[in-house]
């Protein structure tokens, strides 16, 4: 069957770049909404889906850092940022009928719940998209890295990478035309070649928990459920 998925349960990263299109800053809504309507058509197939959500397109640690901010501070900043984007995440998705819990790592009481680890698998037992938000909770890590942990605390199938081109290259296919894209690649190819993907430390916790890293374009229309499939274009990283 074409259209059979091949993971139970996974979590999908994006970047908070991914959300601002063709903006400077910020969020774009248009890009929202696609999102979420990718997410819905996943959903749809009755694939139990978790989210992490980026948030640089609002705030970075380091750039905080480099104007003389206490670089703690800054990544507590840019935590917060993503949580500006999990809630922007959760009204696009709930405005398509799909049911959201967004799970924070910093307890914002208010807006979203607590992270709950055994409260977040249930949720997606019920068909509930979990978005996780402020990444670890912990200053000097990455969202990458918290999307690793995430999946592997809930026991994903795989990880899926949204990303600006359609896979891992050799080297930055928007700057160099003879870029080669990898179908598949080992996570110890990824950190002996330095490949940009995710940084070490995710790469190294899904390693270590053999959760598969699929890599692809953020910008292609259907495919979240087409990798998911097996089908178009992506890098599939593993053992
Ligand atoms: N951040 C952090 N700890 C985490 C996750 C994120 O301190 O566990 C901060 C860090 O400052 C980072 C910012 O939040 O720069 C936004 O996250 P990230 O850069 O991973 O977002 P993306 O690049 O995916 O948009």
């Amino acid at each position: 069957d074409e259209d059979k998925p091949l993971y139970r349960r996974v979590l999908l990263k994006i970047s908070g770049e991914a959300l601002m299109g063709d903006r400077e800053y910020g969020l774009d809504p248009d890009m929202v909404n696609r999102v979420a309507s990718e997410v819905r058509s996943v959903c749809e197939q009755g694939v139990e889906v978790c989210v992490v959500i980026g948030g640089g397109n609002i705030f970075r640690g380091v750039s905080g850092a480099t104007t003389g901010m206490e670089r703690a501070t800054a990544d507590y900043m840019g935590m917060l940022a993503t949580v500006i984007n999990c809630l922007a995440m959760q009204n696009a998705l709930e405005r398509c009928a799909v049911s959201t819990r967004v799970q924070s790592a910093l307890h914002i009481h208010a807006v979203c719940e607590p992270y709950i680890r055994r409260r977040a698998i249930r949720h997606m037992e019920k068909g509930r998209v979990v978005i996780f938000a402020a990444g670890t909770g912990n200053p000097f890590f990455t969202t990458d890295t918290a999307a690793a942990l995430r999946a592997t605390e809930m026991g994903c199938d795989a990880l899926l990478k949204a990303t600006q081109v359609d896979g891992v290259y050799d080297s930055d296919p928007l700057k160099n035309k003879d870029a080669q894209r990898f179908d598949t690649l080992s996570y110890l190819d990824v950190l002996s070649k330095d490949l940009k993907v995710m940084d070490a430390s995710a790469i190294s916790l899904a390693r270590e928990n053999k959760i598969p890293i699929l890599v692809f374009s953020i910008h292609k229309h259907g495919a979240f459920r087409d990798v998911l499939c097996g089908r178009g274009r992506y890098t599939k990283i593993t053992d």
